[in-house]
């Protein structure tokens, strides 16, 4: 394991070829824009924008095995993600790989494999341009909000509310409050196996939501957080002998 954090932005790209509107806010793509900014920040030593389109969808073992933390944003072809391949990003996470799942990622395969439960919440695209969200600093001492105000404000929001069909999050980082009067758990954690799951809820692909620099601060945050680590030795399991004597 290298000293930096090895990043795969895993990014759908269908949207952005499909969908002027969104090309026109995201012309080289969503994962670009995520990717250019985590590159640039301390700790990070590579990252890789992944793909559907891309062989092995992006998720080939070679890709797999160079990556500490992948970022996941999925949306109209989460069905496309193979079951083989959902099924490795699934086991990598439980193996410690981190994960930051963005947004529509909520009913991505890895996603609900990793959750166990259904993923459905309620939303609203309100006329076209959304409607206010405020993210709530709800865990002032988690490292995923560290220079983060106690408020996130974004002026135009696809709207998520609850309930958000999940299991309880081991740390609830930002509830989120809409002008439409839905609230969201907008930023949730998890341990899996020995990795860790991060959900942040911004992101619809028709606005300019991941030029935001506090929401992409908080998505480097999150890479830092689920970051991998190593128990010296690793653990043991099964039937041991005793550390003291035991008669
Ligand atoms: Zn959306």
């Amino acid at each position: 394991m290298s000293d930096g954090i090895r990043v795969t932005v895993w990014n759908e790209g269908v949207h952005e070829k499909e969908n002027p509107k969104v090309a026109e806010v995201y012309p080289k793509g969503m994962g670009h824009q995520i990717g250019q900014y985590l590159e640039k920040q301390p700790g990070i030593a590579l990252v890789h924008v992944s793909e559907l389109n891309d062989p092995d969808q992006g998720l080939s073992d070679a890709i797999l095995d160079n990556t500490d933390v992948m970022t996941w944003w999925g949306h109209m072809a989460h069905d496309k993600v193979s079951d083989e391949n959902a099924a490795k990003v699934h086991q990598r996470v439980l193996d410690g790989m981190g994960l930051v799942v963005l947004h529509s990622g909520h009913f991505s395969k890895p996603f609900k494999a990793l959750m166990g439960t259904g993923c459905d919440l309620k939303w609203r695209e309100w006329e076209g341009v959304g409607e206010k969200e405020r993210l709530w600093v709800v865990d002032p001492a988690h490292p995923i909000v560290d220079g983060i105000p106690e408020y996130i404000e974004l002026p135009n929001a696809e709207m998520y509310g609850e309930h958000f069909d999940i299991p309880q999050p081991d740390q609830q980082v930002f509830i989120s409050w809409f002008q439409g009067g839905e609230v969201f758990r907008s930023g949730c954690c998890w341990h899996r196996g020995f990795g860790k799951v991060f959900y942040f809820r911004p992101g619809h692909e028709t606005f300019p939501i991941y030029y935001n620099d506090l929401i992409l601060k908080v998505i480097y945050n999150g890479v830092c957080w689920a970051r991998r680590t190593q128990v010296t030795g690793g653990i043991q399991r099964g039937n041991r002998e005793p550390l003291e004597k035991l008669g």
